[in-house]
C-alpha cells in the first residue's frame, strides 16, 4: 500500500506558506510504515516543529495505470480523513536547498488515517474540521480544491500505477499549525466526528 499526497491544492493554504498556487498537481508520497498506529501521535526528536494538516483521503478501490478523469469515480468508493503531519522546520531547510521533502513527511506516524465512509452517504461538497482542544482550526470544504479527487487520480496514475488499498491526501485547507505535548486533535467529516488523536 501507497500514499499519495497532493500539496497546495488549497489557494489560501498555499498562500499562508508564502507558496504560488501551482498550475499543475504538487505530488509525494509516504511510506506505508508512516501508518500511525494506535490513537497517539508522539512528537519526533528530529522537529520542534511538527503541524498538523487535516486533509481528506480516499482509498483506491480498484488498481489502473492511466485512468481518465471521466472513469476515475470508478476506482475508488470510500472518503476518509487523515492528518498529514509535517515537521514544517526540516521541510523548510530541505526546501531551502532544493531537496526532496520525504524526510519531513515520510516518518513512521506521519499519515493519521480515519475510517473511510461510503462516497454515496456524503454530499458532492464535502465539509470538514479539525478541532485542537476543542477550539476549530482548520475548516475547509471539497469543493475548494484546486484538483478534485478525479483529476488527482488521473494524474497520478500517469506515473505510479494505483493498487487496491492506496490512500490519497488530497491536500489541506489553510489553519495549519504547530502540535504541543498532550493536544487533542479531532477531525470531523461533515459532523461527524472521525479521528480523535493526542499528542504526546
Ligand atoms: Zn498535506
Amino acid at each position: 500500500m501507497k500514499i499519495i499526497c497532493i500539496g497546495r491544492n488549497y489557494s489560501e493554504h498555499a498562500k499562508e506558506l508564502n507558496n504560488d498556487i501551482p498550475d499543475e498537481p504538487v505530488i509525494f508520497l509516504k511510506p506505508d510504515t508512516a501508518v500511525l498506529k494506535g490513537n497517539d501521535f508522539y512528537l519526533p526528536e528530529f522537529s520542534d516543529d511538527v503541524h498538523y494538516e487535516l486533509e481528506l483521503t480516499v482509498r483506491i478501490s480498484k488498481g489502473g495505470k492511466y485512468i481518465m478523469k471521466e472513469n476515475a469515480c470508478k476506482h475508488y468508493d470510500e472518503i476518509g480523513l487523515g492528518i498529514d503531519f509535517t515537521a514544517r522546520d526540516l521541510q523548510s531547510k530541505l526546501k531551502s536547498k532544493g531537496l526532496p521533502w520525504e524526510l519531513a513527511k515520510g516518518f513512521d506516524g506521519s499519515a493519521a488515517l480515519s475510517n473511510f465512509v461510503p462516497k454515496d452517504e456524503l454530499p458532492d461538497e464535502i465539509e470538514f474540521r479539525l478541532e485542537k482542544n476543542g477550539d476549530i482550526v482548520q475548516h475547509g470544504n471539497s469543493s475548494q480544491m484546486i484538483f478534485g479527487i478525479d483529476e488527482m487520480i488521473s494524474y497520478v496514475s500517469k506515473y505510479f500505477t494505483l493498487r487496491t488499498g492506496d490512500v490519497l491526501f488530497t491536500g489541506t485547507p489553510a489553519g495549519v499549525g504547530r502540535c504541543g505535548e498532550n493536544d487533542l486533535l479531532e477531525g470531523f467529516l461533515g459532523e461527524e466526528k472521525l479521528l480523535s488523536l493526542k499528542v504526546r
